[in-house]
């Protein structure tokens, strides 16, 4: 379940890790008085003054953290739409939030203390992960799934990144932010073709269908929640250890968050973000 508190929706799943302190951001909070990016515009260049969107940065850390951190720790990349997940090391922390940042990727994760991986949408769907070593540590994972990079499985390498590092498979727990839903998420041909081609005709069928009582001929919609539900639970998961928000980013109240769709593209980013005391 997501529970709003303060400027943040957390999930009470991803809360049961011991030592890890979690958050989605919606418009609320911030300093950024354009009509688009109002008002806790995460990304630069979409209109706002870099010192607006570094006080953001820093209002978001902050409240993830529950005041333990600032920007200083928080981590941003370039997102381009890949599966690729990298790895954070402390001496990483504020890279892309308070200098510049480090190499394009889709996905973070890391051990250390500190380190606050960051991923921004605005209708693609942000998933955050923590699991346990055997020695009770915690590790963390953040991931921005678009169609592109849901199709090429991010969700799971992430799983994967988490057993990697020492997490049992039982102790991993996961929220996916929100999204556009299934209710808004209208495709082409070109889309279906292209989610047959990855992962198979019977996965696209499962996904991509016409909304009930659509009239004859309209396009078919895409169910982004449904395609990483399932991936994850390829994965190794169980529907116990997957949280989903219920909010539609395109059909919840405007005021709640940034759509790239409804915006037209003229908008600001949310942010997921996740850290280790
Ligand atoms: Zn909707």
């Amino acid at each position: 379940m997501f529970i709003r508190g303060g400027i943040l929706f957390r999930s009470t799943v991803l809360g049961e890790i011991p030592g890890v302190r979690h958050g989605f951001s919606g418009r609320d909070g911030g300093v950024s008085v354009l009509p688009h990016t109002r008002s806790l515009n995460l990304t630069v260049d979409l209109g706002d003054p870099p010192e607006i969107v570094r006080t953001n940065t820093d209002i978001f850390c902050r409240a993830v953290s529950e005041d333990r951190f600032g920007a200083e720790s928080g981590v941003k990349a370039h997102q381009i739409h890949s599966a690729r997940i990298r790895s954070l090391s402390s001496a990483d922390a504020g890279e892309g939030a308070v200098r510049e940042a480090g190499e394009d990727c889709d996905g973070f994760v890391t051990d250390a203390p500190g380190v606050l991986p960051m991923i921004r949408t605005a209708d693609c769907v942000p998933i955050l992960f923590a699991g346990l070593k055997e020695d009770g540590r915690p590790v963390i994972a953040a991931v921005h799934a678009g169609w592109r990079g849901t199709a090429s499985g991010i969700a799971a390498g992430a799983v994967d990144a988490l057993r990697e590092r020492g997490c049992s498979l039982s102790s991993v727990r996961c929220a996916v932010g929100a999204h556009i839903g299934f209710c808004c998420y209208e495709v082409g041909e070109d889309f279906v073709q292209s989610v047959a081609s990855l992962l198979g005709h019977g996965f696209a069928a499962r996904h991509i269908r016409p909304v009930p009582g659509a009239p004859a001929g309209s396009k078919p919609h895409a169910d982004l929640t449904g395609m990483n539900r399932e991936l994850l639970l390829l994965s190794g998961l169980t529907e116990e250890q997957i949280d989903v928000s219920p909010d539609c980013t395109m059909c919840a109240h405007p005021a709640l968050y940034y759509s790239h769709r409804r915006m037209k593209g003229v908008r600001g980013t949310q942010g997921a973000g996740i850290v280790i005391l």
